[in-house]
């Protein structure tokens, strides 16, 4: 049998009597729209998340511009955000009519650099086109960023940080759960992500009171005390009652699932060999593990054997966004971002899910060692 990517179905298989009960509840009380689960759901996730407000969204984009908006973020704002990540960090940004400025990543860790954050502030700030206004930080396969760091810098900065955390909802620094590392922190519910529903999902989680009484205006479209009060410019970026549902089911493993993918990592990482570059497993950072990544040299003849194989990869990610056709005008040139253009050439990411059994992960070693052993 084929070793999936990501294994949606056993999952299902496992919460069936669950997940279908609460959906049929969804459909027998019919509030299909900030129904009764929505509220349950965020009241749960604050509290995994030990932070005061969670407003549940439509999706981990929303989730970003939903948060640029109620901060104010907009025209004539510099946000920087790493090179090395998927294009709805910065096209929130974008779209929130701020202007993203790139800053490369750390080669072993993939999350943005401090030291080149601190660079391109002060570059920006020389220049002088740009205010420097906020920074998103991307908890890049599921590993928090640095936050300690990042926040000194941002505060000595005066900058608003909203931390990308659509990849590592679970994850934790030291004893501090993602969620509560940045001044607001947005994730995504994809199905993909490690906590996800069966659409498009997302929230926004802080402890800023003021903030988190605009973004869930903003989230209904600008909504004012009154039902037809519109008090700003919003969006339409509710979560739907049925994807809650879907979430509060799997919400009763997820604790479980998390340890699960730590183990699968771990498995990997023990028995890979020395000639590929294992993601590191610092001590008192957990990572959610939404992506296992390693980095190898001759990476076009290692997916060839591991196609061969029956063994699924994805390359996350081909292209830096500083190259990429949406966002080049921006400036940035070849060779800018030098670490995250190497990433983007070696990188390769193994299957990685809660259900992945032992014995595949051991055949997944193998085929990898073998494939490596051919291309030497
Ligand atoms: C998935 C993802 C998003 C966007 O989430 P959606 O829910 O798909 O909109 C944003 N940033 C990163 C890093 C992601 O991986």
């Amino acid at each position: 049998m084929a070793i999936p990517f990501v294994d949606l179905h056993q999952q299902y298989a496992r919460l069936k009597p669950l997940i279908d009960a609460r959906i049929q509840a969804v459909l027998d009380h019919g509030m299909y729209i900030m129904g009764p689960e929505v509220g349950e759901l965020e009241a749960k996730l604050a509290e995994l998340a030990r932070i005061k407000h969670c407003i549940a969204v439509s999706s981990g984009t929303d989730a970003l511009l939903i948060a640029l908006m109620s901060e104010g973020v907009g025209r004539g704002d510099a946000v920087f955000l790493p090179a090395f990540t998927f294009t709805a960090t910065a096209e929130a940004v974008l779209n929130a009519g701020a202007t993203p400025v790139f800053v490369d990543v750390d080669s072993s860790s993939f999350n943005m650099d401090p030291d080149d954050l601190e660079r391109r502030i002060a570059a920006t700030r020389t220049v002088g086109r740009l205010r420097p206004r906020a920074v998103i930080p991307v908890d890049l396969f599921g590993r928090p960023a640095d936050y300690g760091r990042i926040n000194a810098i941002a505060e000595e900065a005066d900058l608003f940080v909203l931390a990308d955390a659509a990849q590592s909802f679970g994850g934790r620094l030291g004893e501090r759960p993602v969620g509560s590392l940045a001044h607001v922190t947005a994730t995504s519910f994809f199905p993909a992500k490690p906590l996800g529903c069966y659409g498009d999902g997302g929230a926004i989680l802080t402890d800023d009171d003021e903030l988190a009484d605009i973004m869930r205006s903003i989230r209904l479209h600008g909504q004012g005390r009154q039902k037809y009060e519109v008090a700003r410019v919003g969006v339409n970026g509710r979560l739907d009652t049925l994807q809650a549902a879907i979430l509060l089911a799997k919400l009763t493993v997820f604790a479980e699932e998390l340890e699960r993918r730590d183990e699968v990592a771990r498995r990997y990482s023990a028995q890979l060999p020395d000639a590929v570059t294992t993601p590191p497993l610092a001590a008192g950072r957990v990572s959610a593990w939404a992506h296992y990544t390693i980095q190898v040299t001759n990476r076009e003849a290692l997916l060839t054997d591991l196609k061969a194989a029956g063994i699924p990869t994805a390359i996350y990610y081909p292209h830096p966004m500083h190259l990429q056709a949406a966002y080049v005008a921006r400036g940035d040139g070849p060779g800018s971002m030098p670490v995250s253009e190497a990433l983007c050439a070696r990188v390769l990411s193994l299957p990685m899910h809660p259900y992945l059994a032992l014995e595949d992960i051991d055949d997944i070693c193998d085929a990898v060692s073998s494939a490596v052993r051919r291309a030497a």
